[in-house]
């Protein structure tokens, strides 16, 4: 059953076999995994419950409904915007369905005693059936751009794969899908828990994992009023086993706030971002970038996957609705006006950095996380040669004008050189950037002297404590984590089960 604990008579208790925390990808798979295994298991959700039919696809009404903070969660600095989706689902409801598996090369470096590399193909192979995963079948205008610019330069590049069926290419991806096309934790998972018995609890918000004597004993939980997003009152879950799936950021922010002990020091401190920077190009021709799928063409010249890779960036079109787009063109007033009214003519490019900076998580309050994220000189290094490529291939493909973001702005046209053109450095803040895959920030290990959590997910230092969501993946993995992180799902929910 899904039970709204804002409808339970409050104080309530709850008992199971096994509580899991949070229900994206991560999560949902985990809960689902160990009710198939036989566990009687309860999933929480901070959020609520969104069908299909209460998506509209218009931005101010689905980024408050979806998005923690309304979409508008950032950086302490200010200087990262940081979305992460709150509700069933979490961010598989309104992510953009790009399937792509961590390279071989990656996985293989991590050298993860109960994570083999194939240990992770079998995982891959199950949950893309699971999700219906398939090749991208058509280009939007927006798209055939990167591929013109990509062709024009003779710059590595390819097509991409998604888990969505019965796609009308309305291109909202990133509001929610009205037409039930995404293959996503809600779809998929959930009612793969519910069959097994399994309970989902919306608008229930951990506060802390409870443990006693080296155990976990259960998890406190706030029942959040979803107009105020306050407390309403308290549920109390009794339970032997906690796993913990509330994303990149919430996960680790739990664990420090149930003080959970930690003698590796790394809980919250090793968060990758997987930051990305975007600049605009204007054509004489309609590009309509609002039309169609809106990711399905990808750039990987300059991606290389090497620990001491020189470049480490992945360019794709960025999805181009109204506000997205308005808050990332340069200019004020009448200047700003006038780069809108070209609205139909503009495409977006992005590079996102596989980083090496780590960032560092911490509780802020009960309810929220604090997130301290600051690029590395040699991140921001590559953040500016991304920009100044994804500036290349539009002028390569075609563009008028490129406008790339910064203070001072740059206006690039045919001819400019956009690597002589881009400043050396930038400072926090002169250049927007965006995250949307958080990740790494319990990193998982098998030493429990330089790891909290090993590669089964199972914490090291609190018997009956779990992890499976994107906090685990020991490094950034340089490409979207969706599905390696529903693969960590089947991993650690089967685990739990097999540890009895
Ligand atoms: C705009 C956008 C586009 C994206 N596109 C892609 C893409 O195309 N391909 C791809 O691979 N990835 C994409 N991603 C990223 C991908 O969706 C996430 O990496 C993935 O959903 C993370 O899964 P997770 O289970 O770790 O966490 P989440 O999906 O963030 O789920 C965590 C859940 O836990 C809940 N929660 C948090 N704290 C608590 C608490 N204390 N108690 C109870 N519940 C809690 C949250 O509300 C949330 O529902 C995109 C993300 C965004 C934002
Ligand atoms: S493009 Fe496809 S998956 Fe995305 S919102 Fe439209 S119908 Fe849904």
């Amino acid at each position: 059953m899904i039970y709204d604990a804002a409808r339970l008579p409050l104080p309530a208790r709850v008992r199971a076999d096994l509580c899991v925390i949070g229900s994206g990808p991560g999560g949902a798979t985990a809960a689902a995994a160990a009710a198939e295994a036989g566990l009687d298991v309860v999933l929480l959700e901070a959020g609520p419950l969104v069908t299909t039919g209460e998506m509209n696809q218009r931005e101010e009404e689905m980024f408050p409904l979806l998005y923690w903070a309304a979409g508008g969660r950032t950086t302490v600095d200010r200087a990262v915007h940081v979305h992460q989706g709150r509700g069933v689902g979490g961010s598989s409801l309104h992510n953009i369905n790009l399937c792509k598996r961590i390279p071989p090369e990656v996985r293989a470096s991590w050298k993860l005693e109960h994570l083999p590399p194939a240990t992770w193909d079998a995982l891959y192979d199950e949950i893309e059936v699971a999700l219906s995963v398939s090749r991208i079948p058509s280009l939007n205008r927006h798209n055939e751009l990167l591929k013109r610019g990509c062709e024009a330069l003779g710059w590595a590049g390819g097509p991409l794969h998604h888990n969505r069926t019965g796609c009308v290419a309305s291109g909202f991806c990133e509001v929610g899908c009205s037409f039930d096309a995404k293959n996503n934790a809600l779809k998929v998972m959930v009612p793969r828990l519910l069959s097994r018995g399994g309970d989902v609890i919306t608008h229930c918000q951990a506060l802390r994992v409870l443990h006693a004597g080296g155990r976990v004993t259960g998890v406190e939980a706030a029942v959040i009023d979803e107009a105020t997003r306050r407390p309403l009152g308290l549920v109390e879950i009794e339970a032997p086993r906690v796993c913990v799936a509330a994303s990149a950021t919430g996960t680790p922010a739990l664990l420090i706030r149930s003080e959970v002990p930690d003698p590796s020091g790394t809980t919250g401190r090793t968060l990758r971002l997987h930051p990305g920077v975007a600049c605009a190009g204007d054509f004489d021709e309609p590009v309509n970038a609002w039309l169609g799928i809106p990711q399905s063409w990808e750039c990987t010249q300059w991606l290389d996957f090497a620990e001491t890779a020189e470049h480490r960036s992945w360019i794709i079109p960025a999805f181009a609705h109204p506000m997205g787009l308005a808050t990332m063109i340069p200019g004020h007033g009448a200047a700003h006006r006038e780069i809108m009214s070209r609205y139909a003519h503009l495409a977006v490019f992005s590079a996102m950095l596989h980083d090496r900076t780590a960032g560092v998580v911490t509780p802020a309050g009960d309810l929220d996380v604090a997130i301290d994220y600051r690029p590395s000189a040699e991140d921001r290094r590559e953040l500016l040669f991304g920009l100044a490529a994804c500036a290349r291939l539009l002028l390569a493909a075609g563009a008028r004008r490129v406008y790339v973001p910064g203070a001072p702005a740059v206006v690039l046209g045919p001819g400019d050189d956009p690597f002589a053109k881009l400043p050396a450095d930038f400072a926090a803040g002169d250049i927007d950037l965006t995250a949307v895959h958080p990740m790494s920030s319990v990193a998982m290990g098998d030493d429990p002297r330089t790891a909290a959590v090993d590669s089964r997910g199972r914490h090291h230092h609190l018997a009956g404590l779990w992890v499976a969501d994107g906090s685990l993946f020991p490094t950034s993995i340089g490409v979207p984590p969706q599905i390696s992180i529903y693969a960590l799902g089947l991993h650690v929910g089967r685990a739990i089960a097999a540890a009895g």
